[in-house]
């Protein structure tokens, strides 16, 4: 029995014991808050702990803190840890829309500069098309066919006449009408040649040589180049001629003549 006494006041310091144990169970959550707090609070906190874990520290304690600290209450001191809580996930929540916008903005800049480069390539592409037709259209009119004269009035064809070979057609023109280059070419001669008179020659871009014989004067040299519809001289009678007239003469290649007729409607300049 002498085992009794003491396990009575063993159990009984024991016994004694709850009270306290639960007092700072039931704390535990102020204290923890209180801890949190005497990072960013005043003394007030630590005595409030200490309040919370032993008396005569809360004492000491609270001789140390200054009367207006000690008048906190733990609820209050709660109460501005939520609301600093409560701060720090505004400025949380104020940095993550801070980055959504950024975000948002870098997209929106990225999509602006797709934009801006499509439009470019678009812009781009409008100017090749354009250049190119700008290029076709060059091409075709260099390569554009027409009749020395408007209003061509056809006298005499091509063919043997008494024995002799009539190598072009003659239209009935007044002196001094102005006469064109029939295409793209350069002048292979120009001036007075016998039966001819006065004579421009000239070889276009395919190789075919025109003859206007006849002609009243030249504006042209040899060697010039000349576009289509360029005047190069003025209609006349002179050489072998019997009246004012155009004499034109179409040798393909620079070859032997041929019917201006059938090459003229083949060109679509026919008359
Ligand atoms: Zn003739």
């Amino acid at each position: 029995m002498s085992h009794s006494p003491h396990d009575a006041r063993h159990r009984a310091r024991h016994q004694a014991t709850p009270k306290p144990r639960r007092l700072v169970a039931g704390l535990a959550l102020p204290t923890s808050v209180a801890v949190a707090l005497m990072f960013c609070a005043t003394g007030a906190a630590v005595a409030t702990s200490s309040k919370a874990q032993s008396a005569g520290f809360g004492q000491r304690a609270a001789t140390l803190a200054s009367p207006r600290t000690t008048a906190a209450s733990p609820d209050a001191l709660g109460a501005r840890h939520l609301k600093e809580i409560a701060l720090a996930q505004a400025v949380a929540r104020d940095s993550r829309a801070k980055t959504v916008a950024r975000d948002v903005a870098v997209v929106r800049a990225g999509t602006v500069a797709r934009g801006v480069e499509r439009k470019k390539l678009a812009a781009r592409a409008v100017e090749a098309k354009r250049a190119a037709r700008a290029v076709e259209a060059k091409r075709a009119l260099v390569r554009s066919w027409r009749l020395p004269i408007t209003n061509p009035v056809k006298t005499s064809g091509f063919g043997y006449r008494w024995g002799r070979l009539h190598a072009g057609e003659d239209f009935a023109v007044s002196v001094g009408t102005p006469l064109a280059s029939m295409s793209t070419g350069k002048v292979d001669f120009a001036g007075p040649i016998s039966g001819y008179g006065i004579l421009v020659r000239i070889r276009y871009w395919d190789g075919t040589i025109s003859y206007y014989g006849h002609m009243s004067s030249v504006s042209v040299n040899k060697g010039d180049s000349v576009d289509p519809g360029q005047v190069v001289g003025r209609s006349g009678n002179t050489g072998h001629s019997t009246g004012p007239h155009l004499h034109l003469e179409i040798h393909p290649d620079g070859g032997d003549p041929v019917d201006p007729g059938p090459w003229l409607t083949r060109h679509n300049i026919a008359s």
